[in-house]
């Protein structure tokens, strides 16, 4: 019988997760350990996680000043990407830390903590492994509650070759050698706001780096393959100047303190906006300041205007569940155009607006497939199906309408919509994570 999907049980709300991940990039293979602070709203014998691909050895739980309860069962289901972790007796209610050993794959799937080959300059194949975590992968890589509306903040630690670059979210924090391993040290991150799992990422390879910082003082780093720094130029530039709009043009100041745009040689799309850590297709985002051509430069304009938008709209604002995705991707379809209109005056974008936005929306919409901008999503594995030209293309053309109607003054607006609010509570807390 084939199992239904529903949404994971809440009797536990993750707080923090603490990740140690070991990479053995020769096997393809690491080790995780894992210990989730959580609340436990109601007393419960099992908690449902979701996991793919991992193959979990030990669980504890302790409860404040409760005995340590050791799972007694861990069932794995492959059809709803989940793992139920059984216990002897009920947890009691109250803050504790779930704790699990476990193994995963660094897969070739481009999903998931993956592998992706480069060849250094001598001809010889090397792998980095790097994240992809939307919209519902985090689980490939830890076993965790892997909804967007589950945040929580993240302490990442990766060991790692000591000569190779290791990249997250958020600064490092500390290293450390590691005794009897001489060729490994111990790269600790520092604590992530809360946030969504599909927005984690972590990257271990070999790269150079270029930076620089924005007006207000936001450290931007472009990293490029070794030797190849002249070919970061033109995004570094792109992404000072599309950080610093932004932060003016919302009024909300960037919460991490850096952003760094990462280069993988395996991408599936065009880039992904893991919060601090913007990792892009190679072709997306570096320019070869001899060879490419303007048209280039503008689509790398835009795709890094894109990803930083969404440092707001997805990252810091997000959605309550995948049904709402348009709010992420038209929002930031829009917003790029908004964005290189003012940084890059001279490609006097909007000329190109409707032909590239629009008509793809219509192209989608015409056929008897297309469906609403919004969209009942059921399980994740529907999602994939909706990174398409209506929830981009589409939700952006309708907003570029408001934002004409409306404009950028919204003091009136301001006004009548508190007011408003009273009245649409319920659906307001649909988008706001
Ligand atoms: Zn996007």
């Amino acid at each position: 019988m084939k199992a239904t999907f529903s949404r994971l049980p809440v009797a536990l709300r993750p707080i923090n997760y603490v990740l140690k991940l070991k990479p053995h990039i020769k096997t393809f293979q690491f080790t995780g350990s894992e210990s989730i602070e959580v609340e436990v709203c109601k007393s419960t014998t099992s908690v449902v996680l979701n996991s793919v691909n991992l193959d979990l050895k030990e669980a504890t739980i302790k409860v404040e000043d409760h005995d340590i309860i050791k799972a007694c069962n861990i069932v794995p289901s492959e059809e709803l990407e989940t793992v139920t972790i059984h216990f002897p007796r009920d947890i009691p209610r109250g803050k504790g830390y779930l704790n699990i050993e476990y193994i995963g794959e660094i897969g070739e799937q481009m999903k998931g903590w993956y592998r992706a080959k480069y060849t250094i300059s001598e001809g010889e194949e090397r792998y980095a492994c790097s994240t992809m975590f939307e919209p519902s992968d985090a689980r490939r890589c830890f076993p965790c509650w892997d909804e967007p509306a589950h945040k929580a903040t993240f302490d990442i630690t990766l060991i790692v070759p000591k000569d190779r670059t290791a990249i997250s979210n958020m600064p490092i924090a500390s290293e450390k050698n590691i005794e009897g391993s001489p060729e490994l040290r111990e790269v600790v991150f520092e604590r992530t706001p809360i946030m969504s799992t599909y927005l984690v990422a972590f990257f271990v390879g070999e790269l150079d780096h270029i930076r620089d910082t924005t007006e207000m003082g936001r450290l931007i780093r472009v990293f490029t393959p070794k030797g190849l720094q002249e070919h970061g130029k033109f995004a570094l530039n792109a992404a000072v100047k599309s950080l610093t709009f932004f932060e003016k043009y919302f009024d909300v100041p960037y919460p991490l303190p850096k952003v760094d745009l990462v280069p993988v040689p395996d991408f599936q799309s065009g880039a992904m906006e893991n919060w601090g850590m913007v990792t892009f297709r190679e072709d997306c985002m570096l320019v070869d300041p001899e060879n490419s051509s303007t048209s280039r430069k503008q689509w790398i304009a835009i795709i890094v205007a894109h990803e930083l938008a969404h440092q707001w709209f997805g990252n810091l604002v997000t959605m309550e569940w995948w049904t709402h995705l348009w709010l992420n991707e038209g929002y930031a379809s829009f917003s790029e155009y908004l964005c290189v209109d003012s940084v890059f005056p001279e490609y006097e974008i909007w000329t190109q607006f409707v032909t590239d936005t629009t008509f793809g929306a219509f192209s989608l919409d015409s056929m008897k497939n297309s469906h609403p901008i919004e969209v009942p999503v059921n399980s994740p594995s529907e999602v994939d199906e909706i990174f398409d030209e209506i929830s981009y293309n589409k939700g952006a053309s309708v907003i570029r309408m408001l934002h004409s109607y409306i404009g950028d003054d919204v003091s009136w607006l301001n006004k009548y919509w508190s007011n408003l609010c009273l009245y649409r509570k319920p659906n307001l807390k649909s988008i706001i994570g």
